[in-house]
């Protein structure tokens, strides 16, 4: 399922930023804004999980202890083969780096066709692409199962005691994640704009909340285009551009999450990272982000795609399938908040926002007010 799920979505994450060609200023910025709050969100992740080191000594399921760790590639290597000389032979052989490449070049074809002549393929990829999602759910089904396969021996022999470097995953992911909020988000608000950062806060908990029970960016795409338009004061052009395409393609959250399960991963199985890793990690949840589709439990599949950039055992990922629900829920509300935040921006410096509508303290919904 990976390598199609990745290939697919990842064209169709690049072929649907013809938006972007066709806004110009505002796309470009809006592009930036996302793209370096993610790269950070990659680091804040990886940095937490580094010092906390939830995964040392963490008690391995005897099945993934047979697990073959790759030899990871060297740095050079990796560069000299990121362009495939057979993008065919690089699918079939589920080379990552050369797949996400491939990936890269297809979209930005079709993005320079122009949407008429792309509109077939971008079409195919699309199908394709949300295929994957629907066979995903269907396993998806299944994993309480396995993980309950797998997790039960290792409790019954270890002690419930085993369970204690999870729960530290789940809290790194939530305190990378507020972090993330106060540093990036609040200075970005009060940088970028001159409002109020608590205002933004009280009114971007409506689509928080809402993405954080339904863990899908692509649900709770209404609500945030409601609340930006309705009470924050974006104009609706601004909001109709901006929120989508982050609903697609801006995760931040996913990112936290995927780089606190790299280094969490690398722990559990005592594999070391060095700093060309890490920067290969940084590109790749990136491209994971980009081609994350914005519901339940995806950012988990395209881990797999980081993880194989590195030569992490793609297995590794079943470690936090049994608590991927809860890491969803807190990920999900930061990439949408994420997305709140760069559509208050843009449409501020654009002159494109109602500040009245804004300072206007009636919050509709109620429980928020
Ligand atoms: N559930 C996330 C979202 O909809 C995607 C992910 O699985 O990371 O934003």
């Amino acid at each position: 399922v990976i390598v199609p799920l990745v290939f697919s979505s990842l064209v169709v994450g690049v072929a649907e930023l013809k938006d972007i060609k066709k806004l110009g200023k505002i796309g470009l910025k809006t592009f930036v804004f996302y793209f370096l709050t993610t790269t950070f969100a990659i680091i804040l992740g990886l940095a937490f999980t580094n010092v906390l080191k939830p995964g040392s000594g963490f008690t391995l399921p005897t099945t993934l202890k047979e697990v073959k760790v790759n030899e990871a590639p060297n740095f050079i290597d990796t560069l000299i083969n990121i362009i495939p000389s057979n993008p065919m032979k690089s699918i079939v052989d589920g080379s990552m780096l050369q797949i996400i490449v491939f990936a890269l070049i297809l979209g930005g074809g079709l993005l320079s066709l122009g949407e008429t002549k792309s509109k077939p393929v971008f079409a195919f990829f699309d199908g394709i692409s949300n295929a994957m999602i629907s066979i995903t759910n269907g396993i998806m089904k299944l994993a309480p199962i396995g993980v309950l396969g797998l997790i039960t021996p290792v409790i019954a022999n270890n002690g419930p005691k085993v369970i204690i470097p999870l729960i530290k995953v789940i809290f790194i992911v939530y305190l990378a994640s507020i972090i993330h909020a106060l540093l990036v988000y609040s200075s970005s608000i009060k940088i970028f704009t001159k409002m109020k950062v608590r205002t933004f806060f009280r009114k971007a908990s409506t689509p928080f909340f809402v993405a954080f029970s339904t863990a899908s960016s692509a649900g709770t795409l209404p609500v945030s285009m409601e609340t930006a338009e309705e009470e924050m004061g974006v104009s609706k052009p601004i909001a109709s551009f901006v929120l989508p395409l982050g609903a697609t393609i801006n995760m931040d959250g996913t990112a936290i999450m995927q780089g606190v399960a790299v280094i969490f991963v690398a722990q559990a199985f005592g594999i070391n990272l060095d700093f060309m890793d890490y920067i290969t990690v940084i590109a790749t949840a990136t491209m994971a982000s980009i081609g994350t589709a914005g519901v339940p439990g995806v950012g988990l599949i395209t881990l797999s795609m980081v993880f194989a950039s590195v030569g992490l055992p793609v297995e590794g990922i079943a470690l936090i399938m049994g608590i991927d629900r809860i890491l969803d829920m807190t990920r999900t509300a930061v990439n949408i908040t994420g997305d709140a935040v760069c559509t208050t921006i843009v449409a501020y410096q654009n002159n494109d926002f109602n500040t009245d509508v804004f300072n206007d303290k009636e919050c509709k919904d109620e429980l928020f007010a």
